[in-house]
Order: C-alpha cells, then structure tokens, then sequence
C-alpha cells in the first residue's frame, strides 16, 4: 500500500509498504478515506519530538472505511465509514474512566507522554497513522466512530482533531459571558478556537497571529477580531491597553513549541537533548491575561520543556490548564453542532491533494505557501 514515510527531519515521501494487519483481537483495519495533515505533524516533520522513528507513517486525523476486525470487536463492522479520534484509548484504564481519552495509561504508559496517539510515533505509542491507504486502529470499540449518515465526509474528518481541539482550548478557558478572549496562533486549531470561543459567551474574541492571510481567514470565519504581531511594538502592551489596561480575561495558546527548539537526535534513535524548547506564545499569554485569569494551552510541547514563568504565575494567581484533546467526549456535542449548521469544520479546508503529493504538502503546510490552511490528503481510488 502506499503510506507516508518519515526519513528524517523535514525529509518524507509516500512509499510502498506492507499492508498493516489485526495484532489483537481489538484491532480494526480501515481503508483511509481522507486524511489531514496537522500542525502537530509538524512538531514531527521538523524533527522535534522525541523518538520519532525513520520509517514511521503520520497521521492522526482520518475517515476510513473498515475492512477488518479483531473477534473482540463489537462497536464496528466491515463496512462501516467511521471517523477515528487521533487518541487511542482503551476506554477502560482509571484515566478513560474520567473521559481523559488524551491520557489513556494502557495505550501508552509513558509517565511524561500523553496517551496513545495514532500515527504520531514512538513518543505516544509507536502506532502507524493513516496518512496511509490502509491503517490498524487498535482498541476499535472506543475511538472508531460511525460518520453519521448525512454527514459531508469532510466535516467528519476534521472531528477527529481540529474541531474538538479547538473546542476543548474554548471550555478549558472557563470563559464566562462577556469575556475578552484572546487567542494565539490562527492555524486550524486557533481559528477554531476563537470560533468556539462565542459558543461558551465570550463578548469579545482576538485572535494574534503573523501571516496576515490566516489573519484575514480567521476574521471571516470565526467572525473575530485579528492582528498581526509583527506590526505591534509588543503583543502583551497592545492587549493590556485595549482592555482597559488589565489584561485579558482567557488567554489560549494555539501555538506550542517553537520548531527551534527540543530538538532531538531521531535518526539513529539515540536520544540527546540539543536545546530546551521556548515560547514566545505561552509567555504572552501568561503576560497579557488578567490577574486571576485562565490561560488554556492546546499548543504542543515536548515532555522536557520547561517554560512557565512561574512566578508571573503566582503572583497573578492565574489558573493554566493544558491537555492533549479527549477527542471521544466532545463528539456527541460536536457532531449535532455540525448537524445543526452551529460549526462549519469542513470551512477550514484550503487544499485537496493525492497522497502521493504528501511531500509537497508538508512543505506548503510547514512554510505557509499558496493561502494553505488545512490540506487533506485523497489515497488513490
Ligand atoms: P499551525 O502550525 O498551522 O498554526 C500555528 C500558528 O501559530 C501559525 O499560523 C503561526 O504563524 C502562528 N504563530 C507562531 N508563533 C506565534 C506567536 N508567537 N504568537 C501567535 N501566533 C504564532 O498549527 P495548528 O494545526 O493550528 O496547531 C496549533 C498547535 O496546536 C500546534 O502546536 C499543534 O501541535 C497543537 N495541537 C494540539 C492538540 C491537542 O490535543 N492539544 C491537537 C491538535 C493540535
Ligand atoms: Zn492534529
């Protein structure tokens, strides 16, 4: 089967490899339908998260058809198109219980790792993703998820991150009615972010990113307020001075680690710790909400990196909260906002390429070219 293959940092192509198959009797193998690329692929492609393996295939966010399951699997049939959270979860461990599907320990029980993630290498389990033509989705009775009927395919394919990212960044914010929201970084996760931000009563939403046409999308889309960091003498300032010097009331940072930074020996597999990772996005935040205000983290950063001004922390008594998406419990919320027209996942999307193109994707995707915003990837037919 065709399947994106990792070489090394920012070197990937599609190649033949083989077909994946059942290893557990919960397994699923599905057919990919679509499939996204992420801006945490790009944590990968740059050669920044540890462990990440040459050979490994990508991806995390897509639809497939299933085409074969292990005897325990009851919740799936062959046949069925499903949407596949980009979490794998077992649904059982004492974190699944509590709806912390990010945080699944049997999935992957690396203490300073999330939980298992599909496609996103040996750091969050070693599991292949679907930026393939066939992908195995173990535990195939909790993340696999039938698209309801109806349901634009393209929708469901960005319910398996995006949307519940953006989402779960809004309600971690704790907003109240009437909150200034402000909210770093306008990439896919950002923009949907500061869309979800009105759902919970945000009164005003800011978006602060550089490239000024994801500026100009996320003004349209998420019907916010959106300005570039290159043009002001300091983000921090210009927030204090438009809300009444005193800060915002929600600050999410949709950004995460800087590419410069964490970065790892992957080739060979030795691990070496080269440079701390850093974050210009996660200090503004923290600088520019209110005292006792909630700063909500969706961006990624590597297990080792140590940026929290804690002091600024305490004496502001400002409550972070941070997590990797439990993509499973936002679903039933989310997929009657799509039914009901509330969200519009599927507006996101810029570009539609073959597999085979995935190279070119990740280069687009990673400098920013052609307008791209979310690009989804066809297997061939
Ligand atoms: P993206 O790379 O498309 O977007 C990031 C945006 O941040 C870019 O537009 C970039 O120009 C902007 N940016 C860079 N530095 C900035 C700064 N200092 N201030 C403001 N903006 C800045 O990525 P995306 O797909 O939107 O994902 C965003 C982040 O969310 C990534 O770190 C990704 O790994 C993470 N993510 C987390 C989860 C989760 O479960 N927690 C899920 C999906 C994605
Ligand atoms: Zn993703």
């Amino acid at each position: 089967m065709l399947a994106m293959t990792y070489r090394g940092p920012k070197r990937i192509r599609a190649v033949q490899k083989p077909m994946p198959e059942i290893k557990h009797p919960e397994d699923a193998i599905v057919r990919v339908t679509r499939s996204c690329i992420c801006g945490s692929d790009l944590h990968l492609y740059n050669g920044n998260v540890p462990d990440t393996r040459v050979g490994a295939t990508f991806g995390h966010e897509f639809t497939g058809i299933v085409e074969e399951i292990g005897s325990e699997v009851t919740n799936v049939k062959v046949g069925d198109h499903v949407l596949v959270p980009f979490n794998i979860a077992c649904g059982r461990c004492v974190f699944c219980k509590q709806g912390l599907f990010g945080n699944c320990h049997e999935a992957n029980p690396q203490a300073t790792a999330a939980g298992g993630f599909i496609g996103y290498g040996h750091l969050t389990g070693g599991y292949n993703g679907g930026q393939a033509e066939y992908a195995r989705v173990p535990y195939a009775n909790v993340g696999p998820t039938v698209i309801p009927p109806g349901m634009d395919p393209e929708d469901a394919v960005l319910l398996t991150d995006v949307t519940p990212t953006g989402y779960q960044a809004a309600e971690m914010g704790g907003i109240q009615p009437g909150d200034t929201v402000v909210v770093f970084g306008a990439g896919p996760v950002g923009i949907m972010a500061a869309r979800c931000s009105w759902l919970f009563g945000a009164g005003r939403v800011i978006i602060i990113d550089k490239e000024d046409y994801r500026l100009e999308f996320a003004r349209n889309y998420a019907k916010c307020e959106a300005y570039n960091f290159q043009e002001m003498a300091d983000p921090v300032v210009f927030i204090k001075k438009i809300t009444d010097w005193l800060g915002a009331d929600v600050c999410i940072d949709a950004v995460g680690a800087e590419a410069a930074g964490n970065v790892m020996q992957t080739i060979t597999g030795r691990k070496l710790l080269l440079q701390a990772g850093s974050s210009t996005a996660l200090h503004w935040a923290i600088n520019a909400v209110r005292k006792g205000g909630i700063v909500s983290v969706v961006g990624v950063y590597g297990p080792t990196d140590n940026l929290v001004p804690m002091g600024s922390v305490l004496n502001k008594g400002i409550t972070i909260r941070a997590n990797q998406t439990a993509v499973k419990r936002h679903l039933p919320r989310l997929i009657e906002h799509v039914q009901n027209g509330v969200l519009n996942p599927k507006g996101l999307i810029t570009h539609r390429i073959p597999l085979e193109e995935v190279a070119d994707g990740y280069r687009m995707f990673s400098a920013k070219l052609d307008n791209c915003i979310k690009t989804v990837l066809i297997p061939p037919a």
